[in-house]
This record gives structure tokens, C-alpha cells and sequence, in this order.
């Protein structure tokens, strides 16, 4: 009978973060993939967690994918951990658990911390809906135009940074974004120097350059979505009004339908209603 693959989450600081269930897995496993087994030993010596440790990380993920795969099948319990957090979640795991699939193998995962939603969960800034978009490009046009492509996203906008690019991502946002688009900056969760502030771009810019917020440690930088634009109903009747003057109801609707976002048949029914009166 085969084994199973487990995806342990980790602390993203704090050690006391770690889960029972995660303990219990990580001892009780015949093998844990690491992405790296010299800073994982930190965690396992704390735990007193002595399984058999081997390193999986982005450079030897092809050619072990097929390695631990085969060792499942064979009837081995594996864990795959990161550096921290919750592994696959910017970190390697993708083609294991892909694998894991096409081999018939159960994938189970053990919940716990990951700084994406660590920092929402905290973040002052509306959380029902958001998109996870990990590290934005080194280069600043690429960037940019990344960015630019967001402008009208009015989901919340969540990003993962190095201190050494914080800045000068900020400023870019506040570029593309205008300066009072609101912005969490959520640093060094659960650590001891925690910090996690809520402005416009333009005040963490400032906070950022007169360093009241530090450049230092590891960054989640959370963007609140663009203002949804509802068009009134007014505003819809009079595009529709226009636009009949030279169209057939039909085409005029369908057109207000495509300019204002407006169910075509609403348009039809509100002009219609509107001509009675
Ligand atoms: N798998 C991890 C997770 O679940 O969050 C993320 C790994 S990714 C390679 C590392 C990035 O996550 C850091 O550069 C930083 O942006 C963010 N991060 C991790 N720990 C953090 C913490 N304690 N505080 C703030 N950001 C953190």
C-alpha cells in the first residue's frame, strides 16, 4: 500500500505558531523534503524532531520530484516543509503534489501560518475579496507596466517584498495607483519587531523614507482595490436617450448595455418605462 504526501505549514517567525497536528506529522513521517534542511533544524531541534531531513528546493525539484514519488509508493509517509509558511505558497512543492496526483497518491495538507493571509487578516483593508500577486518584478519598467494593468482591479491587491525593493516599489504604486490609494504595510509578522501600518501611499512613502517605517526584515504590502464606479440610472437613461436619436431601441440599448455596464434588456425596460411616463 502506498504512503501519503503531507504539506506541513510552518511559523513565519514565531516557533509558538506551530500547529500539534504539524508536530505530530513531522515525527511521526518516515522523511521530510526541506527547502533548506540547515535552517529547518532550527524548528526540528525546538520540537525535538528527529526524522531523517532531505533538502527540496527549486534547483533539485525536477530531478527528486520522481525520487520521493517513487519512496511513496513504496509505502513512505513524506512531509514536504519550506523555509516558513505554508509550502507552494511562493515556495517549491508545485510539481510534487502535482505528481502526487498522476500517481494515485493521497496529498494531505497541514494548515497553519502563511504571511499572505497573516497580513490580511490584519490589514484594515476589505478582505472578502483579493488577489495574491507574490513578488513583482526587480525591473522597474516591467513592474510599471505590471502595475498599470492593475489600476482598475477592485479586488485587494496583496504582494510579497524585499526590503531592498520596498521603497522603491511604493513609490511606483503610488505613481500608478495616485497617492491616496490606502496601503498596508504588514513587516516582520509575528516577530518581535511586528509592524504593520495602515495610510496612503504618499504617508508610507514618507513613513518609509524618514524610516519610521524600518526598511528591514520581510514585507507583505497589501493594496487596497480601485473604487467600483455604479452608474445611476439616470445617467444610463440619458446615454440610451442619445444614442436613440440615431439607433433603433435595440441597438441603443445594446450599446448603453456595453458603455455603462447595464444589463441590456434593464436598459430596454428602463427606456421603455420612461417613455410611458
Ligand atoms: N511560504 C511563505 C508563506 O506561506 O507566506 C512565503 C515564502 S516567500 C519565499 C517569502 C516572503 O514571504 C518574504 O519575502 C515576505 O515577503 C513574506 N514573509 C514571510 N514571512 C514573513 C513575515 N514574518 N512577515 C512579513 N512577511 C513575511
Amino acid at each position: 500500500m502506498s504512503g501519503s504526501l503531507y504539506i506541513v505549514a510552518t511559523p513565519i517567525g514565531n516557533l509558538s505558531d506551530i500547529s500539534e497536528r504539524a508536530i505530530e506529522v513531522l515525527k511521526q513521517c518516515d522523511l521530510i523534503a526541506a527547502e533548506d534542511t540547515r535552517h529547518s533544524k532550527n524548528l526540528l531541534w525546538r520540537f525535538n524532531i528527529k526524522t531523517k531531513v532531505k533538502a527540496y528546493h527549486e534547483h533539485n525539484e525536477s530531478q527528486l520530484t520522481s525520487q520521493l514519488i517513487q519512496q511513496i509508493i513504496d509505502g513512505k509517509f513524506i512531509a514536504l516543509i519550506s523555509d516558513a509558511g505554508t509550502p507552494l505558497i511562493n515556495d517549491p512543492g508545485y510539481k510534487l503534489v502535482t505528481a502526487a496526483y498522476y500517481n494515485r497518491i493521497k496529498v494531505i495538507p497541514i494548515p497553519g501560518p502563511s504571511a499572505v493571509i497573516t497580513a490580511l487578516s490584519a490589514s484594515g483593508l476589505p478582505t472578502n475579496r483579493f488577489i495574491f500577486e507574490g513578488y513583482l518584478s526587480a525591473k522597474k519598467e516591467a513592474r510599471k507596466k505590471f502595475l498599470q494593468q492593475l489600476i482598475s482591479e477592485s479586488r485587494t491587491l496583496v504582494f510579497y517584498e524585499a526590503p531592498h525593493r520596498i521603497l522603491e516599489t511604493i513609490q511606483d504604486m503610488q505613481d500608478v495607483f495616485g497617492s491616496e490609494r490606502r496601503v498596508t504595510i504588514a513587516r516582520e509578522l509575528t516577530k518581535k519587531h511586528e509592524q504593520i501600518v495602515l495610510d496612503s501611499l504618499s504617508a508610507v512613502n514618507k513613513k518609509l523614507i524618514n524610516e519610521e517605517i524600518k526598511i528591514k526584515g520581510e514585507f507583505v504590502v497589501i493594496v487596497e482595490g480601485a473604487q467600483e464606479k455604479s452608474v445611476s440610472d439616470v445617467e444610463v437613461l440619458r446615454v440610451n436617450q442619445i444614442l436613440s436619436e440615431k439607433l433603433s431601441p435595440k441597438d441603443a440599448a445594446g450599446l448603453t448595455s456595453k458603455i455603462t455596464g447595464k444589463k441590456k434588456n434593464e436598459v430596454y425596460q428602463m427606456a421603455l418605462k420612461a417613455s410611458k411616463k
